[in-house]
């Protein structure tokens, strides 16, 4: 007999759990899109997304996921033909090559396997660039098939004066772990609702700087995707292409309210840092005596804070129980060389140390329950790692 009762925990890495005031808060009939208050709540919230992403350049939005936070970057920024660098440390990156170059931009990979970027190795490739023919260096902050964390001011430092734009997919990371747009040098930001921002998927942010609205249109600037009538608007519509997406506007709202003003955006990315540390103790527990489990990056400092990836034997099989018999749901192994022995614990957004002991509890129990060999004494390094970190 299953004991999935009770909440269903789920530790995806997106869309991630919403708290019971973000859902509350999107209950609400559409108003008059053409009315005063839903332009008010709107106008506020293209604050909040500013002051989260530590910006006070230009913000455009549109209805969509990630994806469409790529697209749009790309159709505002760059033409087909154009070079761009694109630093790959997982599957995310090298999905957002694949699509670039299927839009007929040229891409170059600096590839790093499933760790982040070396940015000696991009100054290094910068310097060969005297022309100045790449457009644009392109990098996920947070990969979240990899679990990695690239470090973007030392990025920008290595791009030294070269003039590539600097283009940071946030999506996963945002919310989480620090952002400061304007103190790092970031051209372009993006960022999705869904993640760390503990809100319904529909909405992606881009953030640009002065320097990328100097940019001229090009062939790939269609009307709908052109970020310039979308920043700065004066009308509603204008600011989403269309009907505005009134209930993820006021859920969005609610949770940056909660993110900003209640918690405090330094004290989220404190949170994120904690509960990761006690799932790494948790990891590293398990895999004492030779038993396979570890963490898929070595160096803390290279680890996401919103997402661990873990090589795991049978983790497909460990996946299935704690579904089925706890009620709680981990991410696949996104991009791992065996996907059948890996698997992602998100903590990500609305989670705290009860939701993350009660995810690696339910672990325990699984790997007990289907005898796969794991050391002793993971959750009371877990435990310990929350009581020490407080
Ligand atoms: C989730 C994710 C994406 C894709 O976002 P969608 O909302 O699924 O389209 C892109 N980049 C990163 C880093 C992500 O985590």
């Amino acid at each position: 007999m299953t004991l999935a009762h009770g909440h269903e925990l789920i530790a995806i890495p997106g869309p991630s759990p919403l708290p019971a005031r973000v859902m509350n808060a999107a209950h609400r009939a559409s108003p008059d899109i053409y009315g005063e208050p839903l332009a008010q709540v709107n106008l506020s919230l293209m604050a909040q997304l500013k002051r989260l992403a530590g910006t006070d350049a230009h913000l455009a939005t549109y209805i969509g996921n990630g994806h469409a936070g790529w697209e749009a970057a790309a159709a505002n920024l760059l033409d087909r033909g154009d070079r761009v660098l694109l630093l790959t440390s997982g599957h995310f990156g090298r999905s957002w090559a694949d699509m670039l170059e299927a839009t007929g931009i040229e891409v170059e990979r600096q590839d790093s396997g499933n760790l982040p970027p070396d940015p000696q190795r991009l100054s290094e490739r910068l310097r060969r660039d005297a022309q100045g023919g790449i457009r644009a260096v392109m990098v996920c902050q947070t990969d979240t098939a990899s679990a990695t964390m690239a470090d973007i001011p030392a990025i920008r430092a290595a791009m030294g004066d070269h003039p590539a734009l600097l283009v940071v997919d946030a999506i996963a990371s945002l919310g989480c772990a620090p952002m400061r747009m304007d103190d790092w040098g970031v051209d372009v930001l993006i960022a999705a609702s869904q993640k760390g921002l503990m809100s319904p998927p529909g909405a992606a942010f881009v953030w640009f700087s002065d320097r990328a609205a100097a940019e001229s249109p090009t062939g790939l600037t269609t009307p709908w995707w052109d970020w310039r009538p979308r920043a700065g608007a004066e009308a509603l519509w204008r600011f989403w292409g269309g009907t505005p997406p009134v209930q993820t506007i006021f859920a969005l709202s609610e949770a940056l309210t909660m993110i900003l003003d209640e918690e405090g955006l330094e004290a989220v990315w404190h949170r994120h840092a904690r509960l990761a540390r006690a799932v790494w103790a948790a990891v590293d527990a398990w895999g004492a005596d030779g038993s396979g489990i570890r963490l898929s990056v070595d160096d803390p400092d290279a680890r996401a804070a919103s997402v661990t990836a873990v090589t795991l034997p049978r983790a497909a099989e460990l996946r299935a129980w704690v579904t089925r018999e706890c009620g709680v749901t981990l991410g696949v192994g996104l991009g791992a060389p065996e996907p059948e022995n890996a698997l992602r614990i998100a903590h990500m957004g609305h989670t705290g140390a009860g939701t993350v002991m009660g995810v690696l509890g339910a672990m325990q129990a699984g790997l007990i329950a289907l005898g796969i060999p794991h050391g002793p004494g993971a959750l009371e390094a877990a435990a310990a790692s929350i009581a020490a970190s407080a």
